[in-house]
C-alpha cells in the first residue's frame, strides 16, 4: 500500500511538471528537443516562420542584424510574436532592424500591428501601394484593405522607425570577420491591374558562397520580369534555398524559372488545402530540388549557415510532437496505476474469508 501510494505520487508528478513545462515554455521544449538549437549556434540564421496560411521569414546576420520579411496574418500575429520573443532572445537581439513588407496583402501584413507593438523596428520598407487614408504624392495604387491601413499607421507611428518605399538597391552588412549582401528588385512597372501580389519584391541574401532567394507572392510575370533583368545584367542567379513564390501557387515558381535559378532546398509557408499546389511539388522534383519543406507539415524551419559554408535544415515541429507526447504519458501512467491495482486487489478480497472461516 505504502509503494503504491509512491509510485502514483511520483507518477502524478511527473505527469503535472510536464504539462506545467507544456504550458509555460513549449518554445523551449521543442528547440532543444529537436536539435532546433543548432541552428542559432550558426553564424546566420534564417527562420521561416509557421504563421499558418500566410508568409513571415525572420533573417539574423553574423552581427546579429535582424531582418523581418513580411507578419504573417492577423490569426497567427501573436503566436508570431512569442516565437519572435523566444528567437530573439536566444540570440540576444532586442530589435528588429529592417521589416520589409512585401505587398499589402493580409497574410503578408496582418501581424504588422502587433509586431511594432511588441518590438522596436529600426526601418521598414513598404510597398509602393497606397493605403486608406493616406495622402497620395505619387502615381501607386490604393489598397482599400483596413488591415494594411493599420499596418501602414502602425510603422509611421513607430517612433525612431525610417520608412521607405521599397526600391532596387543592395545592402552590404559586414565587419572585419564576414561579409553578407541583401539585394532587392523590386518590380519593375508601377502598375499590375488588381494584382496586389506583383509588388513583391524578389530578395536574395549570399552569405558564404550561400544564396538564398525570396519572393513573397511574385507571379510568373515578375518571374520573367526578373529573368530579362538578370539577362540584361549579364548575371547570373544560382540559389541554394528557395522560398517558393506564393504560399506554392501554380501561377508562380514556373519551369523556366526554376530552371534558371537551380534551387537545391525549397522553402514553402502555407496550411490550408489548397497550397502548396500538387504542380508546384512536381515542378520543384522536376528542376531537381533535392529537398522541399512546407512549414504546414514541419512547423518553423531553420537553416543556419556557418562561415564556411557548411548549413543545418532543421524543423521544430517534425521530431518531437508535445502534446502526443503528454498524452502518451498520461496513458502509460493511467495503465501503470490500473494494473498495480489489480494486481495488489485480489490478495486483499482472499484474506477475508479465510478471515471469516477461523
Ligand atoms: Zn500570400
Amino acid at each position: 500500500m505504502h509503494n503504491i501510494s509512491i509510485i502514483k505520487a511520483v507518477s502524478i508528478l511527473i505527469l503535472l511538471v510536464f504539462i506545467l513545462l507544456l504550458i509555460i515554455n513549449q518554445q523551449g521544449i521543442q528547440y532543444w528537443f529537436n536539435d532546433f538549437g543548432k541552428v542559432s549556434q550558426s553564424d546566420l540564421q534564417v527562420y521561416f516562420l509557421d504563421v499558418g496560411q500566410a508568409s513571415s521569414t525572420l533573417v539574423l546576420l553574423p552581427n546579429k542584424y535582424s531582418i523581418l520579411m513580411d507578419t504573417g496574418s492577423g490569426d497567427s500575429a501573436e503566436n508570431l510574436v512569442s516565437e519572435l520573443q523566444f528567437l530573439l532572445e536566444q540570440n540576444d537581439v532586442q530589435d528588429i532592424d529592417l521589416l520589409i513588407l512585401s505587398h499589402p496583402d493580409a497574410d503578408h501584413v496582418g501581424g504588422t500591428v502587433m509586431v511594432m507593438d511588441a518590438f522596436q523596428v529600426n526601418s521598414v520598407l513598404r510597398p509602393k501601394v497606397y493605403a486608406l487614408g493616406e495622402e497620395v504624392t505619387y502615381n501607386f495604387p490604393l489598397s482599400t484593405t483596413y488591415t494594411y491601413r493599420d499596418a501602414i499607421e502602425a510603422i509611421y507611428a513607430e517612433p525612431n522607425c525610417q520608412v521607405e518605399y521599397v526600391a532596387n538597391q543592395v545592402i552590404v552588412q559586414s565587419d572585419k570577420n564576414f561579409s553578407a549582401t541583401i539585394e532587392i528588385f523590386a518590380a519593375e512597372k508601377a502598375e499590375y491591374g488588381t494584382d496586389t501580389n506583383s509588388f513583391s519584391p524578389f530578395i536574395t541574401l549570399s552569405y558564404a558562397s550561400r544564396t538564398f532567394l525570396f519572393t513573397g507572392d511574385a507571379p510568373a510575370a515578375r518571374e520573367t520580369e526578373l529573368l530579362n533583368r538578370l539577362a540584361k545584367e549579364g548575371r547570373r542567379l544560382s540559389v541554394d534555398f528557395l522560398q517558393v513564390a506564393h504560399h506554392g501557387s501554380k501561377y508562380s515558381s514556373y519551369p523556366n524559372f526554376l530552371s534558371a535559378i537551380s534551387p537545391k532546398y525549397a522553402f514553402i509557408s502555407a496550411a490550408d488545402s489548397s497550397h502548396p499546389s500538387q504542380t508546384v511539388l512536381r515542378r520543384l522534383k522536376e528542376a531537381n530540388v533535392q529537398q522541399t519543406f512546407v512549414t504546414k507539415n514541419d512547423g518553423t524551419i531553420g537553416v543556419g549557415v556557418q562561415a564556411d559554408g557548411n548549413f543545418v535544415i532543421r524543423l521544430k515541429k517534425n521530431f518531437l510532437d508535445i502534446p502526443l507526447l503528454v498524452i502518451l504519458l498520461s496513458l502509460i501512467i493511467f495503465v501503470l496505476m490500473k494494473f498495480i491495482y489489480v494486481k495488489k486487489s485480489p490478495r486483499f478480497v482472499d484474506l477475508r474469508p479465510k478471515a471469516g472461516r477461523r
